[in-house]
C-alpha cells in the first residue's frame, strides 16, 4: 500500500489495498469534526480506513456519509462493512445502484460473471447488504449538506448507469469515480498525468460517456479526485485525450474481425497496443512488460465491456 496523501481542503487519498498499491484509492473530505467516505474499495480497505480515522483522531462515529459512485465492487464493495463499523453513517447511491446495497445477490452474481468465483472470494470477500433506511438515494441535482459544506450530485452515464461525480464546492474539486478515466501515478512524467477511459462491462455507452466527461468539464472544476488514482489538474487537456480515446477504442471495436475467442484475443492485444503507443507518444520510459502489467487488468476489463457494447448493438 501506498501512505496517505494529504491534499488541502481536508481531502485524504488513502490506498484501498485492492490488487496492487496505487491502484484503487478511498478518498476521505473531513469537515469540521466529520467524515465523508467517497468510495470504500473492497472489504479489505475497511482496517486502513479506520486505522487513518484515528490517526485524524476520529472516531468510527464521526462519519457522517458513505458515498459510493457507482457499485463497481472495487468503489462500493465495503460499503455495507463501512455502515456496520460507523455506526452513524449513512450510504449515499444513485438511485439506480441502491437496491444493489440493500440486497447485493445480483451484484455478486455479476462480478462472479465478470471477474470469475476465485477472483471475486479473494478479493471482495462477503458483500454486507447495507439497511434501507440507512440508504440516501442521490439523483441529479442532488445537495447534500455536509456539515455546511455543499456537495452536489451529477448523474453521469457511460461506464455505468448508476453512476454519479460529486461536486464539491469548498475545494472546487470532482470526485469521479471512473467517469473521469483512470490515472495511475505509475505513469506520471514530470509530474504530467497519463488518463485513459474505463469501458468495463456491463454498462459501456460511448456516446453518454463522452457526454459525461463535457459535463464534469463544464463544472470548472480545477481538480478531480480518480479512484484510480488521486487527484489530477488540468481536467481540459485530459478530457480531450480521454474524448480521443473513447473514440479510438470505438472504432477498433468496430472493426474487430472474427468471432468468439478469436475476435476478443484481437481486440485485446489491439487495445493493449494503442494504450503502450498513447503511453510512448506521453514520455513513458518504463519498458514494455511493465507497462503491460500494469495495465492488464485494465486492457482485460476494456475489451470485455468493448464486445458487450458492440453485441448489444
Ligand atoms: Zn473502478
Amino acid at each position: 500500500m501506498i501512505p496517505p496523501i494529504q491534499h488541502e481542503h481536508g481531502i485524504v487519498t488513502l490506498d484501498a489495498d485492492y490488487l496492487r498499491p496505487g491502484l484503487a484509492a478511498v478518498h476521505l473530505i473531513v469537515e469540521d469534526g466529520g467524515v465523508a467516505i467517497v468510495d470504500t474499495g473492497t472489504n479489505h480497505a475497511v482496517p486502513s480506513v479506520l486505522a487513518e480515522l484515528r490517526g485524524l483522531g476520529l472516531g468510527p462515529e464521526a462519519v457522517d456519509y458513505v458515498i459510493v459512485t457507482h457499485v463497481h465492487l472495487d468503489h462500493a464493495g465495503a460499503a455495507g462493512a463501512l455502515l456496520q463499523n460507523c455506526p452513524n453513517a449513512k450510504l449515499v447511491v444513485h438511485p439506480k445502484g441502491a437496491r444493489h446495497m440493500i440486497d447485493p445477490a445480483k451484484l455478486v452474481a455479476g462480478s462472479i460473471a465478470v471477474y470469475g468465483r476465485e477472483h471475486f472470494y479473494a478479493h471482495y470477500g462477503d458483500i454486507v447488504p447495507a439497511p434501507a433506511e440507512r440508504v440516501i438515494e442521490a439523483g441529479d441535482g442532488f445537495r447534500l449538506d455536509f456539515r455546511g459544506r455543499t456537495l452536489s450530485f451529477l448523474d453521469t452515464p457511460g461506464h455505468a448507469r448508476h453512476h454519479y461525480c460529486i461536486h464539491d464546492q469548498r475545494s472546487n474539486s470532482l470526485f469521479t469515480g471512473d467517469t473521469f478515466g483512470i490515472s495511475y501515478r505509475e505513469f506520471d512524467v514530470e509530474g504530467r498525468p497519463f488518463i485513459f477511459p474505463t469501458t468495463t462491462p456491463v454498462q459501456f455507452e460511448p456516446e453518454a460517456l463522452h457526454a459525461s466527461i463535457d459535463r464534469l468539464l463544464a463544472t470548472g472544476a480545477r481538480a478531480a479526485f480518480l479512484t484510480h488514482y488521486g487527484r489530477v489538474t488540468n481536467l481540459a487537456e485530459l478530457a480531450t485525450a480521454l474524448h480521443a480515446q473513447i473514440d479510438e477504442l470505438v472504432e477498433l471495436t468496430r472493426a474487430a474481425p472474427g468471432a468468439g475467442q478469436e475476435r476478443l484475443d484481437g481486440l485485446r492485444a489491439a487495445v493493449e497496443n494503442a494504450m503502450l503507443r498513447r503511453l510512448r507518444a506521453h514520455g513513458c520510459l518504463l519498458d514494455d512488460a511493465t507497462c503491460k502489467a500494469l495495465l492488464a487488468n485494465d486492457v482485460e476489463l476494456n475489451t470485455q465491456g468493448l464486445l458487450v457494447w458492440r453485441d448489444r448493438g
